[in-house]
């Protein structure tokens, strides 16, 4: 897998990042160093408790990395025009190169992106058509971890047995109570979220159309009908299911002509 890396240099894009980070990092280490390794080592839960924890965490660190470095779909300075494909293709007046239609320009990065959704400055990146499907695995995961987090709150609170062996010296265990409340503020507005966010995403993408679009009202050019696994199969540039899952993987696009429909 080749894994080009894109940066864009937005110090308010970075400010918000480094937000979603100490959400992650506060969590991945509170939850297990707090709830879920001294329940493990007293064998009050099982041992794929903690496995599911730290892999739902890696698997969301990698969505957001994968996201906020892919190349969203960037136009090349000199494309070259598939003779097909001339009528679908316009000039962009703010970079002055062509474009495929339904491309936008976006102003925080200062380039043109093929089918853009959005820019998101919480993984300071555009969310393009060759980054769109990392985007929605970093929402799938978000939602997972935090809403496991959630729940291991509350057992901590109201279910799990009392600990016997924690070293009551510890910084972490003397504030537990407000810690714990931290991660539950923290899991709820993560969860609240990324479930709205991936609501609206999926039922664009079952009606093919980006964010953007919806927001411009151009939408007088619905195309045909197509089933939801034919939708996610484009997004996701594969019809293996399995692999909608796995964010270290590269994308190949399943339908050339996507650029046929309405445009921004
Ligand atoms: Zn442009
Ligand atoms: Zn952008």
């Amino acid at each position: 897998m080749k894994l080009r890396l894109h940066f864009v240099v937005d110090p308010m894009g970075w400010f918000c990042m480094s937000m979603v980070l100490f959400v992650w990092l506060y969590n991945s280490f509170l939850i297990p160093k707090l709830v879920l390794l001294p329940h493990y080592a007293e064998g009050h839960i099982p041992a794929a408790f903690v496995v599911f924890y730290y892999l739902a965490s890696l698997l969301c660190v990698s969505a957001l990395f994968r996201a906020s470095t892919a190349d969203p779909g960037k136009l090349a300075q000199d494309p070259k025009i598939p003779l097909a494909e001339r009528d679908n293709w316009e000039l962009c007046n703010k970079c002055n190169i062509m474009r495929p239609k339904r491309s936008h320009h976006c102003s925080r990065c200062g380039h043109c992106v093929r089918r853009m959704d959005h820019h998101c400055p919480w993984i300071n990146n555009c969310v393009g058509e060759d980054n769109h499907w990392l985007f929605l695995q970093l929402c799938f995961y978000t939602q997972v971890l935090s809403l496991y987090t959630l729940v291991l709150d509350f057992c901590q609170y109201y279910y799990f047995q009392p600990l016997s062996s924690v070293d009551r010296a510890d910084i972490e265990v003397r504030h537990e109570l407000a810690l714990l409340r931290g991660s539950c503020f923290m899991g709820l507005i993560m969860f609240g979220g990324m479930s709205s966010l991936f609501y609206t995403q999926v039922k664009g993408i079952l009606a093919d159309a980006t964010t953007i679009e919806k927001m411009s009202h151009l939408l007088e050019d619905i195309g045909p009908r197509r089933s939801w696994q034919q939708a996610m199969a484009e997004v996701f540039g594969t019809r293996w299911k399995i692999l909608w899952f796995l964010p270290f993987r590269s994308r190949q696009p399943l339908r050339l002509n996507l650029t046929s429909r309405s445009h921004v």
